[in-house]
Protein backbone atom coordinates (compact mmCIF):
# COMPACT_ATOMS: atom_id res chain seq x y z
CA UNK A 1 0.00 0.00 0.00
CA UNK A 2 2.54 2.31 0.70
CA UNK A 3 5.04 1.29 -2.15
CA UNK A 4 5.31 0.59 -5.75
CA UNK A 5 5.77 -2.70 -7.03
CA UNK A 6 9.28 -2.32 -7.75
CA UNK A 7 9.20 -1.74 -3.66
CA UNK A 8 9.94 1.77 -3.39
CA UNK A 9 8.37 3.90 -0.95
CA UNK A 10 5.67 5.73 -1.51
CA UNK A 11 6.76 8.99 0.21
CA UNK A 12 4.07 11.37 -0.86
CA UNK A 13 1.26 8.90 0.42
CA UNK A 14 3.16 8.13 3.92
CA UNK A 15 3.28 11.76 4.61
CA UNK A 16 0.05 12.32 4.40
CA UNK A 17 -0.57 8.91 6.49
CA UNK A 18 1.39 10.27 8.99
CA UNK A 19 -0.01 14.00 9.21
CA UNK A 20 -3.09 12.23 10.16
CA UNK A 21 -2.25 9.94 12.35
CA UNK A 22 -0.27 12.88 14.60
CA UNK A 23 -3.38 15.03 14.83
CA UNK A 24 -4.27 13.72 18.56
CA UNK A 25 -0.77 14.05 19.84
CA UNK A 26 -0.25 18.03 19.05
CA UNK A 27 -2.05 18.50 21.66
CA UNK A 28 -0.24 16.23 24.17
CA UNK A 29 3.21 18.08 24.22
CA UNK A 30 4.65 20.90 26.30
CA UNK A 31 6.22 23.86 24.16
CA UNK A 32 9.42 24.90 25.67
CA UNK A 33 8.84 27.45 28.56
CA UNK A 34 12.27 28.64 30.07
CA UNK A 35 13.48 30.83 27.01
CA UNK A 36 10.35 32.94 27.68
CA UNK A 37 10.04 33.68 23.62
CA UNK A 38 9.42 30.26 22.65
CA UNK A 39 6.35 29.95 25.53
CA UNK A 40 4.78 32.06 23.32
CA UNK A 41 4.51 29.37 20.09
CA UNK A 42 1.26 27.91 18.89
CA UNK A 43 1.43 24.01 20.11
CA UNK A 44 -0.54 22.37 17.45
CA UNK A 45 1.54 22.43 14.70
CA UNK A 46 3.30 19.75 12.72
CA UNK A 47 5.66 19.96 9.36
CA UNK A 48 7.66 17.35 7.86
CA UNK A 49 10.04 17.61 4.90
CA UNK A 50 12.17 14.69 3.08
CA UNK A 51 14.63 15.33 0.78
CA UNK A 52 16.00 12.07 -1.28
CA UNK A 53 19.33 12.73 -2.77
CA UNK A 54 17.95 11.59 -6.17
CA UNK A 55 16.47 15.53 -5.67
CA UNK A 56 13.21 15.08 -4.68
CA UNK A 57 11.45 15.86 -2.11
CA UNK A 58 7.83 15.91 -0.67
CA UNK A 59 6.46 17.33 2.61
CA UNK A 60 3.32 17.79 4.29
CA UNK A 61 1.99 19.97 7.09
CA UNK A 62 3.51 23.12 7.98
CA UNK A 63 6.72 22.42 6.01
CA UNK A 64 7.12 26.14 4.91
CA UNK A 65 6.56 27.11 8.69
CA UNK A 66 9.68 28.83 9.97
CA UNK A 67 10.98 27.73 13.69
CA UNK A 68 13.41 27.91 16.22
CA UNK A 69 15.76 25.47 15.57
CA UNK A 70 17.76 25.57 19.00
CA UNK A 71 19.54 22.39 19.30
CA UNK A 72 19.10 21.63 16.03
CA UNK A 73 22.15 24.21 15.50
CA UNK A 74 24.53 22.30 17.55
CA UNK A 75 24.77 19.77 14.59
CA UNK A 76 26.07 22.19 11.92
CA UNK A 77 28.24 23.73 14.47
CA UNK A 78 29.54 20.82 15.30
CA UNK A 79 30.15 20.35 11.12
CA UNK A 80 31.62 23.66 11.03
CA UNK A 81 34.50 23.14 13.54
CA UNK A 82 35.04 19.16 12.22
CA UNK A 83 35.34 20.55 9.27
CA UNK A 84 38.23 23.19 10.01
CA UNK A 85 39.80 21.14 13.07
CA UNK A 86 39.67 17.56 12.38
CA UNK A 87 39.72 14.94 15.16
CA UNK A 88 41.34 17.51 17.49
CA UNK A 89 38.21 18.72 18.47
CA UNK A 90 38.04 15.65 20.72
CA UNK A 91 40.39 16.46 22.88
CA UNK A 92 38.27 19.35 24.42
CA UNK A 93 34.70 17.58 24.03
CA UNK A 94 33.58 13.51 24.45
CA UNK A 95 31.40 11.29 22.21
CA UNK A 96 30.22 9.57 24.74
CA UNK A 97 26.34 9.83 26.11
CA UNK A 98 25.69 11.68 28.84
CA UNK A 99 22.65 10.28 30.23
CA UNK A 100 21.66 13.59 31.63
CA UNK A 101 19.31 16.37 30.20
CA UNK A 102 21.00 18.57 28.19
CA UNK A 103 21.10 21.51 30.01
CA UNK A 104 22.68 19.31 32.94
CA UNK A 105 25.92 20.74 35.15
CA UNK A 106 26.34 17.73 37.64
CA UNK A 107 29.01 15.51 35.09
CA UNK A 108 30.76 19.01 34.33
CA UNK A 109 32.43 19.31 37.71
CA UNK A 110 33.49 15.71 38.57
CA UNK A 111 34.86 15.47 34.30
CA UNK A 112 36.75 18.49 35.01
CA UNK A 113 35.30 20.70 32.72
CA UNK A 114 35.22 18.23 29.45
CA UNK A 115 31.86 17.81 28.61
CA UNK A 116 30.65 14.66 27.75
CA UNK A 117 29.42 15.37 23.96
CA UNK A 118 28.88 17.96 21.49
CA UNK A 119 25.35 18.05 21.42
CA UNK A 120 24.28 18.90 25.33
CA UNK A 121 24.76 22.21 26.22
CA UNK A 122 28.25 22.21 27.39
CA UNK A 123 29.75 20.46 24.59
CA UNK A 124 27.76 22.72 22.36
CA UNK A 125 29.54 25.92 24.51
CA UNK A 126 33.23 24.25 23.39
CA UNK A 127 32.20 24.44 20.34
CA UNK A 128 30.96 27.61 20.02
CA UNK A 129 34.42 28.94 21.99
CA UNK A 130 36.45 26.37 19.12
CA UNK A 131 34.52 28.54 16.31
CA UNK A 132 34.72 31.48 18.39
CA UNK A 133 38.85 31.21 18.09
CA UNK A 134 38.22 31.54 14.14
CA UNK A 135 35.44 33.51 13.18
CA UNK A 136 34.97 36.70 14.63
CA UNK A 137 31.49 36.41 15.22
CA UNK A 138 30.98 32.03 15.50
CA UNK A 139 26.98 32.39 15.13
CA UNK A 140 27.39 34.26 11.86
CA UNK A 141 30.11 31.55 10.23
CA UNK A 142 27.24 29.05 11.68
CA UNK A 143 24.50 30.52 9.79
CA UNK A 144 26.26 30.99 6.33
CA UNK A 145 27.23 27.27 6.96
CA UNK A 146 23.43 26.91 7.56
CA UNK A 147 22.30 29.01 4.14
CA UNK A 148 24.94 27.70 2.06
CA UNK A 149 23.79 23.79 2.89
CA UNK A 150 20.29 25.28 2.90
CA UNK A 151 20.45 26.86 -0.55
CA UNK A 152 18.55 29.35 1.42
CA UNK A 153 19.91 32.82 1.84
CA UNK A 154 16.83 33.68 3.72
CA UNK A 155 17.38 31.91 6.98
CA UNK A 156 18.21 34.15 9.62
CA UNK A 157 18.43 34.37 13.19
CA UNK A 158 15.67 35.75 15.55
CA UNK A 159 16.73 38.29 17.18
CA UNK A 160 13.55 38.56 20.05
CA UNK A 161 14.64 34.51 20.66
CA UNK A 162 18.18 34.86 21.09
CA UNK A 163 17.12 38.29 23.15
CA UNK A 164 15.15 35.98 25.40
CA UNK A 165 17.83 33.71 25.94
CA UNK A 166 20.10 35.47 26.80
CA UNK A 167 18.41 37.81 29.59
CA UNK A 168 17.73 33.81 31.05
CA UNK A 169 20.63 31.96 30.15
CA UNK A 170 21.60 31.42 33.96
CA UNK A 171 22.09 27.72 33.35
CA UNK A 172 24.11 28.16 30.24
CA UNK A 173 26.56 30.82 31.97
CA UNK A 174 27.10 28.34 34.80
CA UNK A 175 27.95 25.83 32.75
CA UNK A 176 30.20 28.50 30.60
CA UNK A 177 32.07 29.21 33.86
CA UNK A 178 32.28 26.20 35.07
CA UNK A 179 34.06 25.00 31.83
CA UNK A 180 36.52 28.40 31.61
CA UNK A 181 37.68 27.82 35.86
CA UNK A 182 39.17 24.00 34.09
CA UNK A 183 40.83 25.92 31.15
CA UNK A 184 38.55 24.32 28.25
CA UNK A 185 36.78 27.43 27.12
CA UNK A 186 39.60 30.30 25.70
CA UNK A 187 37.01 33.24 24.45
CA UNK A 188 35.18 35.55 27.50
CA UNK A 189 32.22 33.23 29.07
CA UNK A 190 30.10 36.53 28.18
CA UNK A 191 31.12 36.24 24.30
CA UNK A 192 30.76 32.51 24.15
CA UNK A 193 27.34 32.26 25.52
CA UNK A 194 25.62 35.31 23.85
CA UNK A 195 26.88 33.73 20.52
CA UNK A 196 25.65 30.61 21.45
CA UNK A 197 22.52 31.84 21.66
CA UNK A 198 22.21 33.83 18.89
CA UNK A 199 23.21 30.40 16.91
CA UNK A 200 19.95 29.03 18.56
CA UNK A 201 17.75 31.41 17.86
CA UNK A 202 18.57 30.76 13.53
CA UNK A 203 14.81 29.86 12.31
CA UNK A 204 14.89 27.51 9.70
CA UNK A 205 11.71 25.75 7.91
CA UNK A 206 11.52 21.56 7.70
CA UNK A 207 12.22 22.04 3.84
CA UNK A 208 15.23 23.95 4.32
CA UNK A 209 16.11 21.80 6.83
CA UNK A 210 15.77 18.67 5.01
CA UNK A 211 18.23 20.04 2.70
CA UNK A 212 20.94 21.16 4.96
CA UNK A 213 21.08 17.82 6.68
CA UNK A 214 21.53 16.14 3.39
CA UNK A 215 25.52 16.25 3.26
CA UNK A 216 24.97 13.71 6.03
CA UNK A 217 22.95 11.31 4.15
CA UNK A 218 25.05 11.89 0.98
CA UNK A 219 28.48 10.85 2.62
CA UNK A 220 29.93 14.42 3.13
CA UNK A 221 28.79 15.82 -0.10
CA UNK A 222 26.08 18.19 -0.69
CA UNK A 223 23.46 15.93 -3.25
CA UNK A 224 22.75 18.65 -5.57
CA UNK A 225 26.22 20.63 -5.97
CA UNK A 226 28.78 17.16 -5.39
CA UNK A 227 30.33 19.70 -2.95
CA UNK A 228 32.37 17.88 -0.06
CA UNK A 229 31.28 19.61 3.24
CA UNK A 230 33.48 16.67 4.96
CA UNK A 231 34.92 13.50 3.97
CA UNK A 232 33.13 10.40 3.97
CA UNK A 233 34.57 9.04 7.49
CA UNK A 234 33.85 12.44 8.97
CA UNK A 235 30.63 12.48 8.11
CA UNK A 236 30.13 8.36 9.27
CA UNK A 237 31.24 9.79 12.84
CA UNK A 238 29.29 12.79 13.07
CA UNK A 239 26.32 10.53 12.25
CA UNK A 240 27.74 7.82 14.92
CA UNK A 241 27.68 10.63 17.35
CA UNK A 242 24.47 12.05 16.47
CA UNK A 243 22.71 8.21 17.14
CA UNK A 244 24.21 8.15 20.77
CA UNK A 245 23.90 11.67 22.00
CA UNK A 246 21.50 13.43 19.13
CA UNK A 247 18.33 13.48 21.63
CA UNK A 248 19.66 14.17 24.97
CA UNK A 249 19.17 10.91 26.87
CA UNK A 250 16.59 9.80 24.60
CA UNK A 251 18.86 8.29 22.27
CA UNK A 252 18.57 5.19 23.62
CA UNK A 253 14.92 5.34 22.99
CA UNK A 254 14.99 7.01 19.59
CA UNK A 255 17.12 4.46 18.40
CA UNK A 256 14.86 1.89 19.66
CA UNK A 257 11.64 3.59 18.39
CA UNK A 258 13.13 5.55 14.96
CA UNK A 259 16.45 3.99 14.26
CA UNK A 260 17.87 7.04 12.40
CA UNK A 261 21.06 9.38 13.63
CA UNK A 262 18.78 12.39 14.59
CA UNK A 263 19.26 15.99 16.21
CA UNK A 264 16.44 17.48 17.57
CA UNK A 265 15.45 21.08 19.12
CA UNK A 266 13.30 22.70 21.92
CA UNK A 267 12.06 24.46 19.70
CA UNK A 268 10.39 21.11 18.44
CA UNK A 269 12.32 20.77 15.33
CA UNK A 270 14.12 17.44 14.60
CA UNK A 271 16.73 16.27 11.69
CA UNK A 272 17.60 12.55 10.84
CA UNK A 273 19.78 11.03 8.45
CA UNK A 274 18.73 8.27 6.42
CA UNK A 275 22.51 7.47 5.08
CA UNK A 276 22.61 6.77 1.39
CA UNK A 277 18.73 7.78 0.71
CA UNK A 278 17.46 10.85 2.08
CA UNK A 279 17.33 13.47 5.04
CA UNK A 280 13.96 13.67 6.99
CA UNK A 281 12.91 16.81 9.02
CA UNK A 282 10.04 17.16 11.05
CA UNK A 283 8.65 20.04 13.75
CA UNK A 284 5.97 20.41 16.40
CA UNK A 285 6.46 22.38 19.07
CA UNK A 286 4.85 20.08 21.69
CA UNK A 287 7.73 18.77 23.76
CA UNK A 288 8.11 15.68 25.40
CA UNK A 289 9.85 15.31 29.60
CA UNK A 290 12.79 14.36 27.42
CA UNK A 291 13.20 18.11 25.38
CA UNK A 292 12.20 16.01 22.28
CA UNK A 293 8.97 17.11 20.01
CA UNK A 294 6.34 14.55 21.09
CA UNK A 295 4.61 14.52 17.52
CA UNK A 296 8.09 14.78 15.46
CA UNK A 297 9.69 11.50 17.16
CA UNK A 298 6.04 9.70 16.66
CA UNK A 299 6.15 11.13 12.91
CA UNK A 300 9.66 9.62 12.39
CA UNK A 301 8.89 6.52 14.24
CA UNK A 302 6.18 5.85 12.12
CA UNK A 303 8.40 6.69 8.63
CA UNK A 304 10.66 4.19 9.08
CA UNK A 305 8.02 1.73 9.92
CA UNK A 306 6.30 2.61 6.74
CA UNK A 307 8.99 2.94 4.18
CA UNK A 308 10.91 -0.28 5.99
CA UNK A 309 13.76 2.11 5.64
CA UNK A 310 16.38 2.10 9.27
CA UNK A 311 19.98 1.97 9.40
CA UNK A 312 19.27 -1.22 11.40
N1 LIG B 1 19.12 27.31 23.41
C1 LIG B 1 18.67 26.18 24.17
C2 LIG B 1 19.45 26.07 25.47
O1 LIG B 1 20.62 26.25 25.48
C3 LIG B 1 18.80 24.94 23.33
C4 LIG B 1 18.37 23.72 24.07
C5 LIG B 1 17.84 22.63 23.20
O2 LIG B 1 17.31 22.85 22.12
N2 LIG B 1 17.86 21.45 23.74
O3 LIG B 1 18.94 25.80 26.52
Amino acid sequence: MFANESGTPDYASILHCIEEEVQPMLSQGKVASYIPQLAKVEREQFGMAVYLLDGRSFSCGAAHTRFSAQSVTKLFALALAYRREGHEIWQRVGKEPSGNPFNSLVQLEYERGKPRNPFINAGALVITDILASRFVESEIAVLQFMRQLADSNSLDFDRAVAESEIETAHRNFAIAHMIKDFGNLHNPVKRVVSSYCRQCSITVNCLELARAGSFLAGHGKIPWSEQVVLDQSSAKRINAVMLTCGTYDAAGEFAYRVGLPAKSGVGGGIVAVLPGVACVAVWSPGLDPTGNSLAGMYALERFTTLTKLSIF
